[in-house]
């Protein structure tokens, strides 16, 4: 009897779960200034914090992605389809990264921007993994992986970011100002 009733209560368990699958929409519920000594919209000086630090502050998903260069699922991020007009920062470290006026409507299913909000906003890396050749765009302040820059984009540029939402952080210009 008590085995058959084990066997029941094994039998509701789930038996397998998707190992890269991030848990989306809400995300970077751990990455505030308060939460985050780090984070700062206004100090760009360059942060040298090891991943064991990271992984302590930051949200499982923010460091996935961000130190450990992973990706969202396409279309699932909050800012693919996003219009809002404002400035998007990074949601590791606070350093600012894009202006709305740069994001284009992709259809990639990931937010993509033509231009960087100033030129060391972010660095670029190459990357062969995965038996491609692309250019990584990591953060200029955390070093942190913000996804891949392309060149198939719109002008003025012709570049095309392609960014993870998930190590954006959104923030609207209030009503008046650009
Ligand atoms: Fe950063």
């Amino acid at each position: 009897m008590i085995i058959q009733a084990l066997l029941f209560i094994v039998s509701l368990l789930p038996l397998s779960q998707p190992a890269t699958d991030v848990s989306l929409p809400n995300l970077n519920i751990k990455t505030t200034m308060s939460d985050n000594p780090y984070y700062s919209r206004t100090d760009t000086a360059k942060l040298n914090v090891d991943d064991e630090e990271w992984k302590k502050i930051l949200d499982e998903e923010v460091f996935y992605i961000a130190r450990k260069k992973g990706t969202e699922r396409a279309f699932s991020g909050k800012y693919w389809d996003f219009e809002g007009i404002g400035t998007y920062y990074c949601a590791v470290c606070g350093n600012k990264l894009f202006k709305s006026d740069s994001k284009f409507g992709s259809s990639c299913g990931w937010p993509s921007f033509f231009e960087a909000d100033r030129p060391n906003s972010v660095n670029y890396e190459e990357d062969y993994t995965f038996g491609m050749s692309r250019t990584e765009v990591l953060c200029g302040r955390c070093e942190s992986h913000l996804g891949h820059i392309f060149d198939d984009g719109p002008p003025p540029t012709g570049k095309r970011f392609c960014m993870n939402s998930v190590v954006l952080d959104f923030e609207p210009d209030q009503e008046g100002s650009k």
